[in-house]
């Protein structure tokens, strides 16, 4: 079937988070941020969902998406998938997407939201781009925490970028950041945060409070860009 493409590399983030990866071809173009419709046999049954490509457009080998598993049965039959398994990956769709547009940028995430952020920062990062790059990013535990060692990564490459976890149920260990990101959390750690153009990304009732927090800090609509991934 058209765009039936093997499964090449599966790589575990966390507990309950895995990446897969295809080879991405000539004619796929996309921009960071980009979703792509995944189609799988369940049950006998098409069920098509929408995932953010975690890759940059700045990786030309692969295309990757990340996928939060749910116990449910569409999410069953993904996460028993080996490589070499074949998914429906359709063409690229979105508006969120970042390829240089602003000179600062803040990214929060909630939870699996990471993914259209790390595409953004992996181009920005890749393409050397001078953005001023902050990323909040907000789990319930250290467990759900995903893509540290590449953030870091990029930390080290790209001086304009700056990223941190904030934990809503931290364990006695953790010493960063706890608690909702929240007003008083933007403000100390993003000064400049009225300079900004705010993308936010999560599960929709993380985003409606961001949205409406950001509202109340007095951040215009237009400064607002969001992703509400919708249906988890
Ligand atoms: C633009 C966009 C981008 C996205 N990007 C990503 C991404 O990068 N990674 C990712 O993991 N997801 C992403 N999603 C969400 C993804 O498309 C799926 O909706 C999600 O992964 C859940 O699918 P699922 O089949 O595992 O769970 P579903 O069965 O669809 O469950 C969805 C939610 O409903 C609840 N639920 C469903 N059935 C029941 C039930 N019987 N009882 C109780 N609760 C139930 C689940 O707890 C879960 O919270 C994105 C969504 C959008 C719109």
């Amino acid at each position: 079937m058209k765009n039936k493409q093997p499964i090449i590399d599966i790589i575990q983030r966390s507990h309950d988070t895995k990446s897969f990866r295809f080879t991405r071809k000539d004619d796929f173009d996309y921009k960071p941020g980009q979703y792509v419709i995944v189609t799988l046999d369940v049950d006998g049954k098409s069920v098509s969902k929408p995932f953010t490509l975690s890759s940059s457009p700045s990786e030309k080998e692969h295309i990757e998406f990340t996928k939060k598993f749910t116990g449910h049965d569409y999410s069953n039959v993904m996460d028993a998938m080996v490589i070499g398994d074949e998914m429906i990956i359709s063409k690229p769709y979105g508006q969120f997407t970042f390829e240089g547009e602003y000179d600062k940028i803040a990214l929060i995430s909630g939870g699996i939201g990471i993914t259209p952020m790390i595409s953004i920062c992996k181009y920005c990062t890749d393409m050397q781009l001078s953005t001023d790059i902050k990323l909040i990013c907000s789990n319930k535990t250290e467990d759900d925490i995903i893509f540290t060692d590449e953030l870091e990564e990029m930390m080290q490459q790209n001086p304009n970028l700056y990223a941190f976890d904030t934990l809503t149920r931290a364990s006695d260990e953790w010493t960063g950041c706890s608690g909702r990101i929240c007003d008083t959390l933007i403000q100390k750690e993003i000064p400049d945060y009225a300079e900004r153009v705010f993308y936010v990304c999560g599960p929709p009732p993380m985003m409606d409070s961001m949205v409406e927090m950001l509202k109340i800090m007095n951040i215009a609509d237009e400064m607002i860009k969001q992703e509400s991934l919708l249906g988890y």
